[in-house]
């Protein structure tokens, strides 16, 4: 298939681009590198050994996308292109509705214009807000308690709408649980800009010496340990996650939850961090941060039923393919 990636050039989106060039796709990559690095791009390239076409537009300009469209015969599209720093949406409302609800509707609009059937959506886990453990992709979504939440579930809702007004227009809802480690290169990983907000990018900087000390957000929560639980998954198996979705996408409108199904807490992480890395990482527990829930994970049990796909790499894997790129990330720094 030929397929348009937004937001290729970034961390979840570099890595899938990487599994859709292993697995004989043509990839366009559309991104305004407003949170990512040109040179990523040479790195998908090197790790793949195949080629790449890149414009650096915004997917909120819709001539721009128009131009693409019209320039390319299209297959289908993943659309990752979003802000996704939670803290900042607060701060920031109005740039993150308009990037990522603008963003979905004018994509939506160019592929039924031309006819682009499928399209594989970045929704989160956050879309459940507290539900009940395990997450089930039947259940009733729970308002979010912030307005990046808010645009995956109203991006959700558009393109259900869409889809059910276009037949033949089909979407897959990719709700993630927490993304993590690197390609086993160490050539792409995450690399936030600043401080990191995510546990794993905060612990790696520690270890690498950048940072003091790790900060646990509360230890009385009703989980095993008092710290918060989350179902952390590789990115390398996320990407795989995006190839089926995309490769087996059938008519209608279809979600998936992409996690492991297993919760992991802040202690159970760093222990496994430790251990795998054999590198001490010192930490304070203090409050809890306001907007965090106890327990998250996935029910993972319906991808692997429609997709046969399942999430085989583990926690050790996760932290040692996180530190690898940290530590070759900031040998080039
Ligand atoms: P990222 O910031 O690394 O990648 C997003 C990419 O989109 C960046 O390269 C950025 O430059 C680009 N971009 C943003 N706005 C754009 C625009 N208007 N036009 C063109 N390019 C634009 O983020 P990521 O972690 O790879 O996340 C990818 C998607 O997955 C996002 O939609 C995010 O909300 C979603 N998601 C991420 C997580 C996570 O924990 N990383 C969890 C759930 C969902
Ligand atoms: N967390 C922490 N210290 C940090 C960052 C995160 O204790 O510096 C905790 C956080 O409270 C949550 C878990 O780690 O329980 C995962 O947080 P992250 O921000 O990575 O993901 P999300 O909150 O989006 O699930």
């Amino acid at each position: 298939m030929n397929i348009l990636v937004t937001g290729g050039a970034g961390y979840i989106g570099s890595h899938t681009c990487v599994e859709l060039l292993k697995n004989n796709h043509s990839i366009i990559i559309a991104d305004n590198l407003c949170n990512s690095k040109i040179e990523t791009l040479d790195r998908i390239k090197q790790i793949s050994n195949k080629e790449l076409t890149f414009y650096q537009i915004d997917v909120t300009d819709a001539s721009a996308v128009e131009s693409i469209f019209s320039s390319h015969q299209i297959d289908g599209v993943i659309h990752f292109a979003g802000l996704k720093a939670v803290g900042e949406s607060v701060s920031k409302p109005l740039e993150y509705y308009y990037n990522n609800i603008v963003s979905t509707m004018i994509l939506a609009k160019a592929c039924i214009t031309y006819k682009v059937n499928k399209f594989v959506f970045s929704s989160s886990a956050t879309v459940y807000g507290e539900n009940k453990v395990p997450f089930v992709e039947t259940m009733d979504l729970l308002p979010t308690t912030n307005p990046y939440g808010e645009t995956k579930a109203m991006s959700e809702r558009i393109l259900r709408d869409a889809a059910k007004a276009n037949p033949g227009f089909s979407v897959s809802l990719l709700r993630y649980f927490n993304p993590v480690g690197a390609h086993e290169s160490g050539l792409i990983g995450e690399a936030p800009n600043g401080i990191p907000n995510n546990l794993m990018p905060y612990v790696t900087q520690v270890a690498k010496g950048k940072l003091e000390k790790l900060r646990v957000f509360g230890n009385d929560y009703p989980t095993v340990d008092g710290t918060g639980v989350r179902d952390y998954i590789h990115v390398v198996d996320l990407a795989e996650g995006h190839v089926v979705a995309i490769e087996k996408l059938t008519e209608g409108v279809h979600i998936y939850n992409l996690g492991t199904g297993q919760g992991t807490s802040v202690l159970q992480l760093l222990q496994a961090f430790q251990e795998a890395n054999n590198i001490k990482i010192p930490y304070d527990i203090v409050d809890r941060r306001s907007g965090d829930i106890a327990i998250c994970y996935a029910d993972a049990s319906k991808a692997e039923r429609d997709l046969g796909w399942k999430a085989k790499r583990g926690v050790n894997e996760m932290c040692r393919d996180a530190w690898r790129f940290e530590k070759g990330y900031d040998e080039e720094q």
